[in-house]
């Protein structure tokens, strides 16, 4: 087809490329704006009709067989459809309702979007076996498709988005952004076409249909990343609520308590200004409620802390610069990773002590804490179990070198006496330590694979989950228990240094590590709404979502061990008093 009619290169404009944004650049013309990517498994109607409504207009019928997201988004345009609601499992049968349509000759437009080649994707990466023969499945499936077409009926074959090899494909790699475009019959162009941008394919087949009349012209490419912004005050918010939480839970302070409770609120307002699309206005609240924090506690803003969101900055920047090195390697997971991960694990044991030896049988025979160090040691083994069970070795590897390092931290803490005055060399070294566990989560990260590019997040072993009654859940719960578990491990390794800490200086290294994490998100934020440049703007992205992801899972995990290791000896105890708490 491609030798007898045209072919061309399609280039995705999306930042986080989906089939949710590619159906809304090729059938609208359109890059949809980002929060629309969390739609990819159920999208809202649209009040236009991009080439569904010219067709419709014009008194034709459209016809489309493929996942749900067609008629969510234009079923209003649409005259039918056969729906796949799993993902690329029923192709046999959508293609089976489209021989079908083209026979009975009643549909002027007909979508047929196959799943089968992206599910195998991720679930066995690009390089296997089980993709090449999806791929040559397509092919073949294409192949019946233009056979059973009229003389006067035009054929017009393209891709949502591409994988990279892992089978990810929500970052920039060109292995993600290029897609094919085969073009044959009346109306299209022929020969080597030059590569166009995505949803420039609705003009051609907007001529292919003879629907000239439509005028409603795509957006320009300018204007597709409105609204980045509302990034910004949510990992922000969420790194400085879950600190002045953390903090206000060890010393019952009625400020902390306040600060998170109005921060916490603001978060909510936040997101509620952002689903109504008020994008300035939800900017403006975050700010306000943050520097409202940040200003009216006397004496907590630092030089330390300010030194820290520098590092932080110039961390945030490493990765970015690392995101766009590595950017569609055949492997970025290769060695380099893998010696990192060993290196941090050396580092972690050459100072201190392995993890466990005598501590733990002291520890255990201490009553108050025996059930806490047992459920931190079910943690390491459940957590390294998870990682082998996902068959993911470098990522268990990872983890234990989390554990050492989260310990080798946590002895850096010391045990300086109760009452340390702010500003003593005890203090500078908690927001020290702070910042080098924010530190220590991006290496341990990077040496499980995962780089700024969202598409180096591994659904391989969840995607096997998503066939069962609830495997979407099931599927969504193994991607963020990986993405945690360096966190967990961490926070796990940590949890004696920072369990004997006084509260002042514990509230200092829970300062130091938000203050490195804001300073990465700063990055982030500031690229992604400055970067004219695609990819950078999509790594900006990765990083400022990572870094959200990362300040949830540390401080969570912080909070809740700081909760199992507090002063109430039995659970009735510590269940009474959070009740207690949250009445007050
Ligand atoms: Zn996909």
């Amino acid at each position: 087809l491609a030798a007898r009619g045209g072919r061309a290169t399609a280039r995705v404009e999306s930042l986080v490329p989906s089939s949710v944004a590619g159906i809304i650049a090729l059938a609208s013309g359109e890059v949809p704006p980002l929060a629309s990517s969390l739609a990819d498994f159920k999208a809202m109607p649209r009040d236009e009709g991009g080439v569904f409504e010219a067709v419709a207009r014009a008194g034709g019928r459209c016809f489309v067989a493929g996942p749900s997201l067609w008629t969510e988004l234009y079923g209003r345009w649409i005259a039918a459809a056969e729906v796949d609601p799993s993902f690329g499992r029923a192709d046999e049968r959508l293609i089976g309702a489209t021989l079908r349509a083209l026979e009975s000759d009643a549909h002027r437009l007909i979508v047929l979007h196959l799943g089968r080649v992206d599910a195998v994707a991720h679930q066995y990466g690009t390089r296997s076996p089980e993709y090449r023969a999806a791929a040559r499945w397509c092919d073949a499936a294409v192949g019946r498709i233009a056979r059973a077409m009229g003389p006067d009926a035009a054929l017009v074959v393209t891709s949502d988005h591409g994988n990279v090899d892992r089978g990810g494909h929500a970052g920039p790699e060109p292995s993600v952004l290029r897609t094919p475009l085969v073009m044959f019959g009346p109306g299209l162009p022929t020969g080597s076409r030059p590569a166009m941008p995505q949803r420039a394919v609705r003009s051609l087949l907007l001529s292919a249909l003879g629907c000239h009349g439509d005028a409603t012209a795509g957006v320009p490419a300018g204007a597709r990343r409105e609204g980045n912004g509302s990034w910004f005050p949510l990992p922000l918010a969420s790194a400085l609520l879950s600190g002045l939480s953390f903090w206000s839970g060890l010393r019952g302070a009625q400020t902390g308590r306040r600060h998170a409770t109005v921060l916490n609120l603001t978060v909510w307002l936040l997101l509620a200004l952002m689903v109504l699309g008020w994008f300035p206005a939800a900017l403006a609240a975050g700010f306000a409620a943050l520097a409202w924090a940040a200003f009216s506690v006397p004496g907590r803003i630092s030089a330390r802390l300010v030194a820290a969101g520098g590092l932080g900055t110039a961390l945030g920047a490493l990765r970015l610069v690392d995101g766009f090195v590595v950017l569609d390697r055949a492997t970025p997971d290769g060695m380099i990773p893998t010696l990192i991960g060993v290196a941090v694990l050396a580092c972690g044991l050459l100072p201190f002590s392995p993890p466990g030896g005598a501590g733990v049988g002291r520890a255990l025979r201490a009553p108050p804490h025996r059930a806490v160090i047992l459920g931190q040691w079910l943690g390491v083994v459940m957590g390294a179990a998870a990682a082998a069970a996902l068959g993911r070795v470098r990522l268990m590897l990872a983890y234990l070198a989390a554990v050492v390092l989260g310990r080798a931290l946590g002895r850096l803490l010391g045990s300086p006496p109760a009452g340390t005055p702010a500003g003593s060399a005890g203090a500078a070294r908690c927001v020290a330590v702070g910042m080098l566990t924010a530190a220590a989560v991006v290496l341990l990260g990077r040496a499980a694979g995962e780089t700024t590019s969202l598409s180096t997040v591994d659904v391989r072993a969840a995607f096997a989950l998503v066939d069962g009654r609830f495997g979407l859940i099931l599927a969504i719960v193994a991607v963020a228990a990986a993405q945690a578990l360096p966190s967990i491990g961490l926070v796990l390794g940590l949890r004696s240094g920072v369990a004997r800490l006084a509260s002042d200086p514990a509230t200092e290294f829970a300062a130091g590590l938000a203050a490195a994490l804001v300073g990465q998100a700063a990055v982030g934020v500031l690229l992604l709404n400055a970067a004219r440049d695609q990819t950078v703007a999509a790594l900006a992205l990765g990083l400022t979502a990572r870094v959200g992801a990362e300040t949830l899972y540390l401080f969570l995990g912080l909070a809740a061990l700081i909760l199992a290791s507090g002063p109430a000896a039995t659970p009735r105890e510590w269940i009474r008093n959070r009740i207690e708490d949250d009445l007050r």
